[in-house]
């Protein structure tokens, strides 16, 4: 199987032997990483019911992969334009919460895959506040610039 240019649920939360390569085939990308999470740890977990309707997270590629953050935890699961639902398998909310991709996923994907190493592939919303990504800095003056640095240098000792 060739590898995605950006890896989705469905490609990341494959089923491991014994299970036949299609033995997920039939659940949601969504639910694949709970179906993952249940075949590495040999539990069963619960499920949602429903879907918040006032909350929204925002999509992003990572490394290579899209992924979404809990608002709550902060830990990161790979999820998928084809199934935009995010229930986090650590603090197991009661419901499903919406995300947001991109309008036009192919051209994100084809911007990223600019980028030979899958590693070094990033991409997110300009409006995704939801995490401390690099932000532009507004410009500033050599002024400005010059008593920064003298700044840093008497700091420096
Ligand atoms: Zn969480």
């Amino acid at each position: 199987m060739a590898v995605p240019i950006v890896s989705r649920a469905e490609d990341f939360y494959a089923p491991a032997p014994p299970l036949r390569p299609d033995a997920w085939d039939l659940i949601p990308p969504a639910e694949r990483v709970i179906a993952y999470l249940e075949n590495m740890e040999k539990r069963g977990l619960p499920r949602p019911d429903g879907v918040d309707p006032d909350a929204l997270l925002i999509a992003r590629v990572d490394a290579g992969r899209w992924v979404a953050q809990c608002p709550v935890c902060l830990s990161a699961q790979v999820v998928s334009p084809a199934d935009p639902r995010f229930w986090c398998v650590g603090c197991q909310p009661g419901v499903w919460t919406t995300l947001r991709f991109p309008d036009d996923v192919a051209a994100v994907e084809g911007l990223v895959a600019g980028e030979p190493l899958k590693a070094r592939r990033f991409w997110w919303a300009s409006d995704d506040t939801a995490y401390n990504r690099p932000r532009p800095r507004p410009p500033i003056t050599l002024k400005q610039q010059a008593e920064q640095d003298l700044q840093n240098s008497m700091r420096r000792g």
